[in-house]
């Protein structure tokens, strides 16, 4: 169970909800009291999220939505807030990943990862600042070491990471005035997620990992929840436009050692 914060009362919206990292956020705010919103794409996912967050006692709604298309989600951001009278904590991090060289990548699969990760996060921003709670509310992007660490195998990833984190930054300095901050959690190699099966999918590769992190671990789920409990609470109330790693120490100089091994764990040509 992730730390202990007060948020009864309060509505979190988590994009990208429905499974991995996000739905540990989700079932965080879930357990601390908060009445939670998850939005994915598959209806089989988000139902399954929803039993886990009926589970650990929060008030649980979610909603099918691909965050490329705006209108859909205008809909969906402006019926959960419907739902809840407003947004207190607004969580975006829905994305979509694949390993392959910038030359194997075809421009349809770069596209494809930029307008989940970056375009989509600007709809889910954009759109969700009118139900905000101002002054107040905290938006939380969760970005990923290649934003900043280049990657071979990833470039499609590391410049939708870079951008969000800009994004971050920006509307920090944007929405500073209305009471709402905006900070990104950066996750190191969090453990049993789709993100590591698809990065690390065999043995070997996650050993070379956790032994390229400092802390010599993995991370869980419930390390990234702590850091987005502590944000959107009061505790952080001087905080807007930081990008902070949750990570083990990896992002200190493991993961660019790491990141130069990465294409020996895959065969040339791999698309996804
Ligand atoms: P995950 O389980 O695949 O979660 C991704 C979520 O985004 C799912 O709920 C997925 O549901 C949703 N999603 C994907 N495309 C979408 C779209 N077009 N519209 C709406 N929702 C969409 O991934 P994860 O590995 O836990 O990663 C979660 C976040 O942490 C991501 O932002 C990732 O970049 C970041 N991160 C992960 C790691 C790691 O170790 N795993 C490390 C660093 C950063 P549907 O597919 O049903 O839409």
């Amino acid at each position: 169970m992730a730390q202990q914060i007060d948020f009864s009362g309060q509505s979190v919206l988590v994009v990208g909800g429905t499974s991995g990292i996000n739905l540990g956020i989700a079932e965080a705010f879930a357990e601390n009291g908060a009445r939670v919103a998850v939005v994915g794409r598959s209806r089989e996912r988000l139902e399954s999220a929803l039993s886990r967050l009926s589970a650990a006692g929060g008030e649980a709604i979610g909603r099918c939505a691909d965050v490329r298309d705006l209108s859909a989600v205008e809909q969906t951001v402006g019926g959960i807030s419907d739902h809840f009278g407003g947004i207190d904590v607004l969580v975006s991090g829905a994305a979509g990943n694949f390993p392959a060289s910038a030359l194997d990548m075809s421009p349809a699969g770069f596209s494809a990862v930029v307008d989940i990760d970056l375009l989509g996060t600007y709809h889910v921003l954009r759109t969700a600042y009118a139900y905000l709670t101002k002054p107040g509310a905290s938006v939380i992007n969760i970005s990923a070491p290649q934003a900043y660490i280049p990657m071979p195998l990833q470039l499609h990833v590391c410049a939708a990471k870079a951008g969000v984190d800009m994004v971050t930054r920006v509307l920090a300095m944007e929405w500073g005035e209305s009471g709402v901050r905006v900070n990104s959690i950066v996750p190191g190699p969090i453990a049993d997620t789709e993100g590591m099966k698809r990065l690390a999918p065999t043995t070997e590769a996650r050993q070379m990992i956790t032994d390229s992190v400092p802390l010599k671990r993995l991370g869980r789920a419930g390390d990234v929840a702590n850091l987005a409990l502590f944000l959107a609470s009061p505790m952080a109330s001087y905080i807007t436009g930081a990008v902070m790693p949750v990570d083990g120490g990896w992002s200190l100089g493991g993961l660019s050692a790491m990141a130069a091994e990465m294409p020996r764990h895959f065969k040339p040509g791999r698309r996804d």
